[in-house]
């Protein structure tokens, strides 16, 4: 009898057994329909074995399913996810299915020429009509607005029969790039990055980079001149380039268009879900060359995957926290070696895991040191609140608001830079000291003014600001505490009333269409004063920007989490790198009460190698990442008694394990989340310590009551 091991999305550790029917021919990765209860389910075979007398009696699989196969290496690739992450292989397997949820798009009707036939009264309109369509099939409405006439020619010359209409399949089609389209003139060392990478994507192999260089020194052409190379010398090479944001993704699919005269296909939450469906088929079948897109893009089923890029590798918006738990670049790396294919990981800040493996040469290090167009980086100054403390109730001191006035009054713009959305990030009684949380979870709720409302930032809870304190019942107490962007771009408008200034935060850009509208006005000079959150730190190109202010560079520093320093140290990077680009030299101004802090010395210096040796000899010290491994436990649920008690069972199990430490059972610091308590513990384990295996034997020894919820982060990067 043959049997047949499916993965179903379900949250089990193993795939099912089910028996193969006589004449069903199944192989890795096909997809089939298995019964499981009264349900029929869709899996995917991750293995068909021969069995002799099984003394289980198995279901037998009820059908294949007419879809295309996940290629070998994809499967592989799901089934190292799901152990790296100790997460369902079934779940992780849905994500690679993700893109065949939605149905086929409709069959569309075209209109064609029939034969020779010639019109019997041959008006300009109907010839226009004629010479437009030539040999080819379009939809009637397209072929009458390209050759200019009205619907009713085309429906004339249909009537007539000298046209007919005939039902084609939808197929996405991609245009093949062309690598000599629009080649980019390279400075030397982006030639020299380009050759690297080209070199190891011809030879084949694993082969993985840092391509390491500051803001505007050309990452952008170096990877895209050897994915240019890559196709030239196979047209069937497949290239992932990963973001990690979706409102990165219009300005890198222009490039490419316009580098390679042809679209790549684009895949992230935003796009309608019958488009990535034939995406997703395009690239199982091959037909498409260059993908950009979110984490997710990982889970598609490439068939000659040749080069993955990593851009912004640092950002931490490529860990997902919710549902499946993944780092998206490390995935790709996993990929990468999986595939047989080469990694570039590109950023102007590297992480220090990805410094760490350049520094110990298991990733090749292409440095850009150039910036190109030859700009100047820009001159970054420390000022110390401590002896010019803005006014009360005030955010900028008198030195950045005349910097702020300097740079408006020669028609250049400011970027003033603010890691926090809303009005203000705590509202307090002034009577009786009550601050303002959400119900149900242990959060501050953040004013936004713009829309009169207090919000939570963690579940989207929201309330009208309250007249009277909740907590002491008197009217009008209620205060506004710390400024948040709403607030700082209040006071400039106060300040330079005929400025044209404008807010960015996930607030007043809510999606990519908006963002790309703001940020192509700043971009022409649509807007002299820009206030943003993070949101506008990332990769976005402004001519006329010379003066980035950087509100409370403290901010980061305050977290107390193991990235804190690093995290902060990216941020302004980024942040103050936006300034001076072409031939405008450039300036950033830090506020600070901390001007000592190693890491704000580091960036006013512009020494990222001073700010990297102090962190890692930190890190070292204390065998944190990357010289040790971490991983969490994280254990919710509503029944307060029953997470107490897993707390315990868990501490209780912990197998003998050498240079290995659990932390905890503790109340994480936001122990209530949407009503739900929360228990964390840590573990920390030298590098060459199986972690996984180690996890694997503990969760194996305790039984989780299906009232608590809990979840395994592997590299944790938030540790609330
Ligand atoms: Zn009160």
């Amino acid at each position: 009898m043959k049997v047949a091991s499916v993965l179903i999305p379900l949250p089990v550790s193993e795939a099912f057994d089910y028996e193969v029917p006589e004449g069903l021919d199944l192989m890795r990765g096909d997809q089939v329909a298995v019964p499981l209860g009264p349900r029929l389910m869709r899996g995917v075979v991750s293995e068909v074995r021969e069995t002799t007398g099984s003394n289980r009696r198995l279901k037998p699989i009820d059908h294949a399913l007419d879809e295309p196969r996940l290629p070998e290496r994809t499967v592989d690739f799901v089934e190292w996810a799901a152990r790296w992450t100790l997460s369902p292989p079934g779940e992780m397997a849905a994500a690679a299915l993700k893109g065949l949820r939605a149905p086929r798009p409709r069959p569309e009707r075209r209109v064609r020429l029939v034969g020779e036939r010639a019109p019997v009264r041959p008006t300009a309109a109907r010839t226009a009509v004629l010479d437009t369509l030539g040999e080819r099939a379009m939809s009637g409405a397209e072929l009458a607005r390209a050759a200019g006439v009205s619907s009713g020619v085309v429906k004339g010359l249909l009537d007539e029969g000298v046209l007919e209409v005939i039902v084609v399949e939808a197929v996405a089609a991609f245009d093949p790039p062309r690598p000599d389209h629009a080649p980019a003139a390279l400075n030397p060392d982006q030639a020299a990055a380009a050759d690297a990478i080209a070199a190891a994507t011809q030879a084949g192999g694993f082969a993985p980079f840092l391509l390491d260089g500051v803001t505007g020194s050309g990452k952008t052409e170096a990877y895209l001149e050897a994915a240019a190379r890559t196709l030239q010398a196979d047209p069937t090479a497949q290239i992932l380039i990963l973001l990690p944001e979706i409102a990165l993704t219009q300005a890198l699919i222009a490039r490419i268009t316009a580098r390679f005269g042809a679209a790549p296909a684009e895949w992230h939450s935003g796009i309608a879900p019958p488009r990535r469906r034939q995406v997703w088929e395009a690239v199982a079948a091959g037909r498409c060359n260059i993908v950009v897109g979110a984490r997710s893009a990982l889970f598609l089923p490439y068939v000659d995957l040749r080069l993955l890029v990593v851009d912004e590798e640092h950002d931490g918006s490529f860990k997902q926290e919710e549902g499946l738990v993944y780092h998206g670049r490390d995935l790709a790396v996993a990929r990468a070696r999986i595939e047989g294919a080469t990694v570039v990981l590109a950023s102007a800040t590297p992480s220090l895991e990805t410094l760490w493996n350049a520094r110990s040469g298991r990733y090749g290090w292409l440095k850009l040191d150039a910036r190109h167009g030859a700009a100047r980086l820009p001159d970054i100054a420390l000022l110390d609140l401590r002896t010019c403390p803005p006014d009360p109730q005030t955010w900028l001191s008198q030195p950045l608001r005349e910097a702020i006035g300097e740079t408006f009054a020669r028609g250049e713009q400011t970027l003033l830079f603010l890691n926090r959305r809303g009005y203000a990030p705590v509202v307090l009684c002034r009577a009786c000291g009550h601050r303002m949380t959400a119900p149900d979870t242990d959060s501050w709720l953040v004013e936004h003014r713009y829309t009169g409302r207090l919000v939570c930032h963690l579940t989207g809870f929201t309330m009208a600001r309250p007249r009277l304190c909740p907590a002491c019942g008197v009217a009008d107490t209620l205060v506004s505490v710390g400024p948040g962007v709403e607030r700082v771009e209040e006071e400039v408008r106060q300040l330079f009333p005929e400025a044209r200034t404008a807010v960015f935060s996930s607030d007043t850009v809510p999606d990519g269409k908006s963002a790309r509208a703001l940020i192509q006005r700043m971009a022409e000079g649509g807007i002299d004063i820009l206030v943003a959150t993070q949101a506008a730190a990332k990769g976005h190109n402004f001519p006329l920007l010379t003066l980035v202010g950087v509100v409370d560079a403290d901010l980061g520093l305050r977290g107390g989490d193991l990235r804190a320093a690093e995290r902060t140290f990216q941020l302004l990077t980024q942040a103050t790198g936006r300034a001076g680009r072409a031939d405008r030299p450039g300036r950033a101004i830090l506020q600070t009460w901390t001007p000592e802090h190693p890491v704000l010395l580091a960036l006013a210096a512009g020494d990222r190698d001073a700010f990297v040796a102090a962190e890692m000899a930190e890190r070292e010290a204390a065998s944190l990442p990357p010289f040790g491994r971490l991983a969490a436990l994280i254990l919710s649920g509503e029944n307060a008694v029953a997470v107490e008690k897993l707390a315990r069972d868990l501490a209780g199990s912990i197998p003998n394990a050498e240079r290995l430490e659990v932390y905890g059972p503790a109340d994480a610091p936001l122990g209530l989340v949407r009503g739900r308590r929360r228990k964390r513990l840590l573990v920390r384990a030298d590098r060459d310590v199986d972690l996984q295996g180690f996890l694997r034997a503990w969760l194996a020894r305790v039984k989780v009551p299906g009232s608590v919820r809990l979840s395994v982060d592997v590299d944790p990067y938030s540790f609330l």
